[in-house]
């Protein structure tokens, strides 16, 4: 079952290790935290089902213990069983505002939807960048090739691009646990911090969330703070393709399953259902947190019990609250905020043998978590944001007899995987009072059916393949970054090329023109053809058998201009226009013009508001030039006209391209691609050789790249089968042709 993995070593990353050291008597012994992930890889790599295996496996992170400690425990020959420990020991100031400060009084509110609460604070994001240089550091030292590092979560978001500054070929997958917020929220960040986390994150090869709408509000933001388009939710970032996917975090779900069987855990249920022999019981647990829905839940709960007086007597309601991050006032607050809804709620609807709130402030090991799992009737899971909440899953799992009711948040991120769900808007208590009487009535038969469906789902979709899923993901990213690192051009493969051509009868040779006969220019009217290269494209055209076509974005009348002289074929606007050497211009029947009238308004705007912008209408494309707009201030402007235009051409047939300083709107239909395939149906030849360096290049590399020799110019991920790093390069390789 296990694979050959691409990767040697796994090196992992959280903010803490999810290890401790504690002193028993006189000794220092290794406990493990109860935390999801770690529990998870344990069982991954313990069992036989996870399908990557690895010849060592790290785990660095903050360390929650003294250095003393540490080096004590290592002095006693103790290490780490499935994971050798890489504690990081950063200094307490700097951790409490890295920690406290910028990763759960910045970004965890505005993560989850509380801008309110966030705090802006520039020395706190100086503490949160210096420990992740820390991180850097450590991993630098580390490093070896054929390691793989798995980045975890919000404190972290930086790392991945330190990394990768001082290892260039590193591989890097990074997973985010908690929601990324929409555009709208993110954007509320410094501009300097968001360009900071953006590219942070875009040094990774491998970025996973936990749901599709995570994945789209990423994009978003990476469109509008760094101009990156993605293609299929790959992002081409500094020659290199960044994956965005998602990888819904699943649960171990044998351990809740099978622990019903458990002699511990079985005593317990029966015990507590003992003692609550003739109630329902509803259950949550969450850690006190803002994001959690704690005190609108009671306040739905308290609705309840004054719409529905029949249950009165009939049910109790378990809350289990686990402290959390006490150190943070607000979570304080909060605590004083539900402990006196509690007391309230309590004190008004109790009598000498009933109290509706059962309140326990502090953490459930795991036979009285699972205990509680298994007795209560219905799971009351109203989390106002959650990135996924694994309390629901380990919930619908441990109901082994196929009974009772989950009541979740659609605001929840297991919100999409557990469909079946009571389903329930957090800040509405009418619609959660309603929704628990409707469960506390739903029949069994209906129980059972919701209830397996989710658990055939859970039990597919566990952490097991989570981790496969993503590791194996990272190591397609990786086969192709090592199929793009073997294709630049060198001089061996070019005598071939030209040694084929020679040998070849009929031969054609399709040549971008801007970036790739020509350097880039300040203006489009500045990349005038200079002597040598016309005198160059003659010498090809000259060659026996030989039809040398120059396919452009340029216009008919600038292309004539410059090379109605040479006899060379022609293509202009993509395609729209053709001339054969020697003949005259064809130009495209006339499509239906109409779609500019909806296209050029928005354009119009942005020209009027947008002062050095200017629109360029050809026949078969709009374009909106910002070369002359200041550089900062053109480039935010263009991310909201592309976001426009997205909207704009919805289900029309029409593309937008996101070019150097320039947003082009064209037919689709009409690009390189279309208009090299008529070229090599009317010239048949028998060698091809095509040049370009950008987007719409790609569409002629993909149209006759079977056929042809296909060279890219630069940098970016490319369908041809070869690159060459500059301009110039062109110009050497086309004089070996003719030497
Ligand atoms: N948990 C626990 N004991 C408790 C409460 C929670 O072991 O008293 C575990 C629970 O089993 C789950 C995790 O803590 O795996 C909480 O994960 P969740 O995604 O629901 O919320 P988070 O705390 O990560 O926001």
């Amino acid at each position: 079952m296990s694979e050959e993995a691409p990767f040697r070593r796994l090196i992992l990353v959280s903010n803490r290790l999810p290890f401790s050291l504690v002193e028993r008597e006189g000794k220092i012994e290794l406990t493990r935290s109860d935390g999801g992930l770690v529990s998870a890889l344990q069982s991954y790599f313990s069992g036989d089902s996870g399908r990557f295996r690895f010849s060592e496996r790290f785990w660095l992170g903050s360390a929650d213990f003294p250095e003393r400690r540490w080096q004590r425990f290592q002095q006693e020959g103790g290490s780490g069983e499935d994971f050798q420990i890489l504690p990081l020991f950063i200094e307490s100031r700097t951790y409490n505002k890295f920690y406290n400060g910028f990763s759960n009084a910045t970004i965890w509110p505005l993560f989850h939807y509380f801008p309110g609460f966030a705090v802006y604070d520039e020395d706190t994001f100086r503490s949160y960048r210096e420990v992740n240089e820390l991180f850097a550091a450590r991993i630098h030292a580390l490093l070896e090739p054929g390691d793989v590092l798995w980045i975890h979560d919000y404190q972290l978001m930086l790392l991945p691009q330190l990394v990768r500054e001082k290892n260039r070929n590193a591989n890097i997958g990074f997973f985010l646990h908690i929601p990324f917020p929409s555009y709208e929220i993110f954007r509320m960040l410094h501009r300097h911090w968001k360009e900071a986390i953006i590219q942070g994150l875009l040094g990774a090869d491998l970025i996973g969330f936990h749901t599709h709408e995570y994945v789209e509000h990423f994009l978003k933001s990476v469109r509008m703070v760094a101009g990156h388009s993605h293609h299929y939710r790959s992002i081409v970032f500094e020659d290199r393709v960044v994956k965005i996917d998602l990888f819904p975090l699943g649960i171990d779900f044998q351990k809740f399953y099978n622990s019903a069987r458990e002699p511990a855990i079985r005593r317990l249920k029966e015990e507590i259902e003992q003692e609550f022999r003739d109630k329902k019981i509803i259950f949550s647990v969450d850690r006190l947190d803002y994001t959690k829905g704690i005190t609108h839940r009671l306040l739905g709960f308290e609705k309840f019990l004054e719409r529905f007086v029949e249950w009165r007597e009939k049910v109790i309601f378990t809350i289990v609250i686990v402290p959390s991050r006490e150190i943070i006032s607000r979570y304080n607050e909060r605590k004083r905020e539900i402990e006196e809804i509690i007391g309230r709620i309590n004190g008004q609807y109790s009598t000498l043998r009933w109290q509706p709130i059962i309140y326990r402030y502090s953490r459930l090991d795991f036979t009285e978590l699972s205990a509680m799992y298994q007795v209560a009737d219905i799971a009351l899971i109203t989390p106002l944001r959650d990135g996924m909440n694994l309390v629901a899953k380990e919930y619908v799992a441990s109901r082994t007899q196929g009974t009772g009711v989950l009541i979740l948040s659609e605001l929840a991120g297991a919100a999409n995987d557990l469909v079946e769900a009571s389903s329930i808007n957090p800040l509405d208590g009418t619609e959660m009072a309603v929704c628990i009487d409707q469960a506390l009535q739903m029949p069994l038969e209906m129980q059972k059916e919701k209830m397996l469906a989710m658990q055939d789902r859970l039990r597919t979709y566990d952490v097991i393949h989570w981790v496969n899923y993503f590791l194996e993901q990272l190591s397609e990213v990786h086969s192709q970054k090592q199929g793009r690192r073997r294709k630049v051009l060198d001089d061996s493969t070019a005598v071939r090329m030209v040694r084929e051509f020679r040998l070849a009868g009929n031969r054609a040779m399709f040549l971008d023109y801007d970036g790739t006969l020509v350097p880039f220019a300040r203006l489009p009217q500045e990349a005038r053809p200079t002597d040598a290269l016309r005198e160059l494209l003659q010498q090809l055209a000259a060659l026996v058998n030989n039809q040398v076509i120059i396919i452009s974005g340029r216009d008919a009348r600038i292309l004539s201009e410059w090379f109605g002289e040479l006899p060379l074929t022609l293509v202009a606007e993509h395609g729209a226009s053709i001339r054969l050497a020697g003949s005259d211009w064809e130009h495209l029947p006339d499509f239906d013009q109409t779609w500019k009238d909806n296209i050029l308004p928005a354009l119009q705007l942005f020209v009027e508001r947008i002062p050095g912008s200017f629109i360029e209408e050809k026949s078969h494309t709009i374009a909106w030039h910002y070369r002359n707009v200041k550089a900062d201030f053109g480039f935010t402007r263009s991310r909201e006209l592309l976001d426009n235009l997205y909207q704009l051409i919805h289900n029309a047939q029409l593309q937008v391209i996101d070019g150097n300083k320039v947003i082009e709107v064209r037919m689709t239909g009409v690009d390189k691609g279309h208009a090299a395939r008529r070229l090599v149906e009317h010239f048949r030849p028998e060698y091809i050789l095509a040049i370009g360096d950008d987007k719409t290049d790609e569409d002629m590399f993909q149209a006759i790249g079977a056929l042809a020799h296909t060279v890219k110019v630069g940098s970016g991920v490319t369908q041809a089968q070869f690159v060459v790093p500059s301009q110039e390069e062109v110009t050497r390789l086309l004089g070996k042709f003719v030497s």
